[in-house]
C-alpha cells in the first residue's frame, strides 16, 4: 500500500485539501508590526492567575501594536472539560476587563478565522494528518497501552530516554501489509509524526522573554492524532497558530520542553513559525520553610481567579499588580505618572523577567489600597454595590439603605495628595463602616488607658451637651479642647509632653473617648466629618449608649 492510499484509507472522510483549508484563512491585512496573540485555555473551570498573567501580555502587545488578540478554546481533552467552563472563561475575562477581538463570545463566536472551538476543528487537523501521512511524514501505531508501558520499563531497566523513538518507534516502519491486518482488525490507533531528528543535534531558539537558548532535537515519534481522531495539543498548536495567522505565542514555561517538537511540525508543515514568548511561573514564598516555590492549586486560593472576584479584588487593582510582575520598569513608570491608565505604560516583553515572578499578596494589597485610594467615592459606592449583591447581600441591603450617606462616608478622606488607604479589597468596606449601622454595631468601649470611668462620663455628657453637626473639624476640635482643659487634660499636646506630670493626659485622650462611644472602637477616619454622616440623633444616641455602658461598669 503507497502512503497516498494510506492516507485515504485512514481518512476516507477528509475531501477537502490542505489548500483548501488554507484558502479560506487568508493572510491578515494589518498594519507593519502588528502583533496577533490568542489565549488558548482549557475549560476546566479552573482560571488562574498564570492565564491572567499570559492574558494581560497577550492583550498588551496584540492591542499596543494596532494587533488582533483573540480567545481560543482548547477543548480538546473532554476528561477535563466541565461544565459552564467556557463562561467561566468569558466572564472572567470580560470582569478584567480584557477584550478580545475574536474567538469564542459569549454569543457563539466572532472573527473569521473560525471556528475558535479546537473541538470544532477536528475535519480540518485530520485534513492535515491526512496530508502528512499521504507525503510518509505520520503513520498509524497501533500499540496497545501495555505494549507501550513494557517499553517504558524496559528503557528505566536499561537507563534510557523514555519514548516512541528508534527501535521503540515499532510501527515506524511496518510493511504496509501488517498496518493493512490491523486497520482490518479494528484495532484502534493514534497517528504519529515522522521525527527526522537526532538528540545528537542542537537548534537555536530565541526567546522574546528567556532569550537566546540551544534546544536537543526531539527525535520521539509524537502523537498527533489520537485514536478519537482529535489532535494533541502539540499538532493542534501549530494547525491553528499557523492558520489564524499568531504571530506571537505567549505561554507558561512549561511548554519550552516541547518547543523543539512544534518548532519540527512548523517546518515539516512547510510554515513559519509564530514568535515565542516562555514566560516564568509564578511563584510564592512559602510561610512554613520561608523559601520560594511554585503557587500550588491545593495550597494557595489566591492561585484561582475566582479568589479575587469573591474578595472583592477590583480588577484594575489586580492587573496593575500583574504588571509589575511582568514588566520591570513598570513600578517607576507608575511613579511617575500616578494617574495616566495602565494602557499608557509602553509595554515591552524585553523587560519580563525569565525566571520566576515572585507573587506577593501584601504587595497585591499594597498597589490595591493605592488604587482604591484614587478613587472617587461614587466609583467605590458602584464596585461596592454590584460586589456586596453577589457577595453579601445582607451587608449589600445596609450598604444602600442611604446611598447619600453611605457615598458621604465614603468620600472622607479621600481626594488631595494623601488619601486614606483602607481598603485593599471591597469585602474591607464592611469591618471600615459596620459601625455606622445599629445593625452590625458591636461597641468596643476600651477607654484610652489614661482615662478613668468617671472622667469619660463627664466628657461624654459635656460633648452631648455641645455637640454640633454642621461643626468644621476646627470647631469641633476647640469644642475638645475646651473639655480637655475642663477635666485636667491639657489642650495641646505638646504642653502635655513638656510637662506630663501636670496632667491626666492630652487632648488626644478626650477625642478618643469620644470617637470610642460613637464608633465602638479607636480607629476611624475624622470623627468629625463621621458624625456628620450620622446625624446629629444617632451621634447623641451612640453617646447616651455608652454612658450607659460606663454606668453599669461602675456600678459592678
Ligand atoms: N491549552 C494550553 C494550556 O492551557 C494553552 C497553551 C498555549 O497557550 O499554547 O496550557
Amino acid at each position: 500500500m503507497e502512503y497516498g492510499i494510506l492516507a485515504d484509507r485512514l481518512f476516507s472522510h477528509i475531501t477537502q485539501t490542505p489548500e483548501q483549508v488554507e484558502a479560506s484563512y487568508p493572510r491578515r491585512q494589518l498594519p507593519e508590526g502588528a502583533q496577533v496573540t490568542r489565549m488558548g485555555p482549557s475549560p476546566t473551570g479552573f482560571m488562574h492567575l498564570g492565564n491572567l498573567y499570559g492574558a494581560l501580555v497577550d492583550e498588551r502587545l496584540a492591542h499596543r501594536t494596532g494587533g488582533i488578540f483573540f480567545l481560543r478554546i482548547e477543548d480538546t481533552d473532554h476528561k477535563r472539560e466541565v461544565a459552564g467552563g467556557v463562561e467561566a472563561i468569558l466572564s472572567m475575562f470580560s470582569a478584567f476587563g480584557l477584550p478580545f477581538d475574536e474567538g469564542a463570545a459569549p454569543a457563539g463566536e466572532k472573527g473569521d478565522y473560525g471556528p475558535y472551538y479546537q473541538s470544532r476543528r477536528a475535519e480540518i487537523y485530520q485534513t492535515f494528518a491526512k496530508s502528512l501521512v499521504a507525503q510518509g511524514m505520520a503513520y498509524p501505531c497501533f500499540c496497545t497501552e501495555e505494549e507501550l508501558a513494557a517499553a517504558h520499563a524496559r528503557q528505566e531497566a536499561n537507563k534510557e530516554n523514555f519514548g516512541y523513538y528508534g527501535p521503540y518507534a515499532v510501527w515506524r516502519d511496518r510493511p504496509m501489509e501488517e498496518i493493512e491486518a490491523a486497520l482490518a482488525k479494528g484495532l484502534p490507533y493514534v497517528i504519529r509524526f515522522r521525527s527526522e531528528g537526532s538528540i545528537e543535534n542542537k537548534l537555536r531558539h530565541e526567546d522574546l522573554v528567556k532569550g537566546k537558548m540551544e534546544l536537543t532535537e526531539n527525535d520521539q515519534d509524537i502523537v498527533i492524532l489520537k485514536s478519537d481522531g482529535i489532535p494533541t495539543y502539540h499538532f493542534a498548536h501549530v494547525v491553528d497558530d499557523h492558520l489564524m495567522g499568531t504571530t506571537t505565542v505567549v505561554r507558561g514555561e512549561e511548554w519550552l520542553a516541547t518547543l523543539p517538537v512544534h518548532l519540527q511540525l512548523f517546518r515539516a508543515m512547510g510554515w513559519k513559525p509564530p514568535r515565542y514568548a516562555h514566560t516564568a511561573q509564578l511563584m510564592k514564598i512559602d510561610e512554613e520553610t520561608g523559601g520560594k516555590r511554585k503557587l500550588s492549586k491545593r495550597k494557595d486560593p489566591e492561585l484561582a481567579l475566582a479568589f479575587y472576584a469573591r474578595e472583592g479584588y477590583p480588577a484594575p487593582c489586580v492587573l496593575e499588580y500583574l504588571m509589575t510582575l511582568i514588566n520591570s520598569n513598570f513600578e517607576e513608570w507608575r511613579r511617575a505618572n500616578p494617574d495616566l491608565p495602565i494602557n499608557d505604560f509602553p509595554f515591552s516583553t524585553k523587560k519580563m523577567g525569565g525566571s520566576g515572578a515572585l507573587f506577593d499578596m501584601n504587595k497585591l494589597r499594597d498597589v490595591s489600597k493605592d488604587v482604591i485610594s484614587r478613587m472617587t467615592a461614587g466609583a467605590v459606592y458602584e464596585a461596592v454595590e454590584r460586589w456586596s449583591a453577589e457577595n453579601d447581600p445582607d451587608f449589600h441591603a445596609l450598604f444602600t439603605r442611604w446611598p447619600d450617606k453611605t457615598r458621604a462616608f465614603l468620600a472622607i478622606g479621600r481626594g488631595g495628595r494623601k488619601p486614606r488607604k483602607d481598603l485593599a479589597v471591597w469585602a474591607d468596606v464592611k469591618p471600615y463602616m459596620d459601625f455606622l449601622f445599629d445593625e452590625l454595631f458591636t461597641p468596643d468601649y476600651t477607654l484610652p488607658e489614661r482615662v478613668s470611668v468617671g472622667d469619660a462620663q463627664s466628657i461624654l455628657r459635656d460633648f452631648a451637651g455641645m455637640f454640633d453637626q454642621n461643626d468644621t473639624p476646627e470647631a469641633f476640635f476647640e469644642k475638645v479642647k475646651a473639655i480637655a482643659a475642663a477635666h485636667g487634660y491639657a489642650a495641646d499636646t505638646k504642653a502635655y509632653k513638656q510637662d506630663p506630670g501636670r496632667y491626666k493626659g492630652a487632648v488626644g485622650d478626650v477625642s478618643m473617648v469620644i470617637r470610642v462611644a460613637v464608633a465602638g472602637r479607636q480607629n476611624a477616619p475624622d470623627l468629625q466629618s463621621v458624625m456628620q454622616v450620622m446625624g446629629r440623633e444617632a451621634v447623641l444616641s451612640r453617646l447616651q449608649r455608652c454612658l450607659a455602658a460606663l454606668g453599669e461598669e461602675n456600678c459592678k
